[in-house]
């Protein structure tokens, strides 16, 4: 049997909940992201309830499009589980007990010391000629289903979050990339401080001439990410072909904004930079009420590069903790180059840090004046060199989370640069 090659996909995801509003539809997010690096474009997104007719008009509409159906959810003992059920009965197929199944759930159960029930059995029995995927995360194994004549794919995955991520990242990935034939890697470019349209034009010959390997801008909150993407025959040669293309980009006016390439977020950056250089940075906070300390903190076994933070609100804890002084924030007041420039000294000496950062703002939705508006905030910087600073003037018509979240991104931008 000679299987064909997917390229289309439609994602279906089963549960009265969704419908309800009592959980996010987070499993289709994740799936098409998974897909999109796969190459696979994603034509539709569709939520169904536990309705067996509902879910079988909804299986038809999808395939009536698309190469592949993906489902999540419906795959439990319950009478109201039918997902596999309904898509065989759209391929015509019966079910039988798939005995390997069988063996994985008593296991699962003798393992979590639960008591296993006649309906668990229910999960083991799968269609006829179904390539099963084993689940350790749970007790529903997860399925594909391929029809030579339709021409068509059925892949069913469970829906807990914490079982359909696994699965498909271990079995599902590697099956989707066999159908495909090819192998298909990407690569993540951060950028900081560089928007996404000055980078989209600095780039654009790259970004729409380029077809293998692709170039993809994706931004958020001052933050711009390039997704390089290689099909290859095999994976040796996808990867070569990113790097190359990440070396052409890091060759342009963009490459001077590359902070880290697949390397996640700007604090992950910011922690393995004073790693590298034996450095340690404590933070002291006004506008960004803690963030900074928070994101840092987010990265396990931080301590020994972060030694800590103060979170100065009130004028006079700048004064009593930090050692702002009084006639400064009395002359410039509490937004100003100076006080942030003493607020980042004064945290670095009482720590005993190599590098102090700190911010002062106004992140709004009120406190603007005519000569500080809402979104301006001073970002202070204090090494053994001495101390300086970076002015921010965002709109106004930004929210309070986006201003804190982008005066923090320019924080760690700093310490990078110090
Ligand atoms: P189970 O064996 O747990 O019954 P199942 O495959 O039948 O698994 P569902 O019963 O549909 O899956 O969903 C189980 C739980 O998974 C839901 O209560 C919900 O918390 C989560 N879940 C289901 N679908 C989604 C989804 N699309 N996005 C995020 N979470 C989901």
């Amino acid at each position: 049997m000679t299987e064909k090659k997917i390229h289309t996909a439609e994602i279906l995801c089963v549960g009265t909940e969704l419908l309800l509003g009592d959980i996010v539809n987070t499993n289709a997010s994740f799936l098409s992201q998974k897909l999109a690096e796969l190459g696979i474009h994603v034509y539709k997104h569709t939520a169904v309830g536990d309705n067996p007719k509902r879910l079988s008009d909804a299986l038809e509409a999808a395939f009536a499009e698309a190469d592949l159906v993906i489902t999540s959810g419906g795959l439990g003992p319950t009478y109201d589980d039918l997902t596999k059920e309904t898509v065989a009965a759209y391929f015509g197929r019966k079910m039988e007990m798939h005995e390997p199944s069988l063996e994985a759930i008593k296991g699962y159960f003798a393992k979590t010391g639960r008591v296993m029930t006649k309906n668990n059995e229910k999960q083991a029995m799968m269609p006829v000629g179904a390539v099963v995927f084993p689940n350790h995360y749970g007790t529903a194994p997860s399925l594909a289903i391929y029809d030579e004549e339709k021409n068509k794919t059925a892949i069913m995955l469970p829906g807990p979050p914490g079982e359909i991520i696994p699965i498909f990242n271990e079995e599902v990935r590697p099956y989707l990339e066999s159908r495909r034939g090819e192998v298909i890697v990407s690569k993540n470019i951060h950028i900081f401080g560089m928007g996404e349209s000055a980078v989209e034009e600095k780039l654009k010959a790259l970004m729409t001439e380029s077809q293998n390997p692709t170039v993809a801008p994706y931004c958020k909150e001052g933050e711009v990410r390039l997704r390089v993407t290689a099909k290859s025959e095999n994976r040796a040669d996808a990867l070569h072909m990113c790097d190359k293309m990440i070396e052409t980009i890091s060759a342009t006016e963009v490459g001077k904004f590359i902070y880290g390439i697949d390397i996640d977020t700007l604090e992950n950056a910011v922690v393995q930079f004073l790693r590298k250089k034996g450095l340690t940075l404590a933070t002291a906070e006004s506008c960004t009420g803690g963030f900074m300390a928070k994101r840092i903190t987010d990265i396990a076994g931080c301590s020994d590069v972060f030694l800590g933070g103060c979170v100065t609100y009130a004028n006079e804890a700048k004064e009593r903790l930090l050692g702002v002084k009084h006639e400064t924030l009395e002359r410039y007041g509490a937004v100003s180059e100076q006080t942030a420039m003493e607020m980042a000294k004064g945290v670095r000496e009482a720590l005993g840090a190599d590098i102090g950062v700190s911010s002062t703002g106004i992140a709004g939705p009120g406190g603007g004046t005519a000569e500080k508006p809402v979104g301006t905030v001073y970002i202070g910087i204090s090494t053994k060199d001495g101390e300086s600073f970076r002015k921010l003037s965002l709109s106004s018509m930004r929210s309070r989370d986006y201003i804190r979240k982008v005066s923090v991104a320019n924080a760690y931008d700093l310490v990078l640069k110090s």
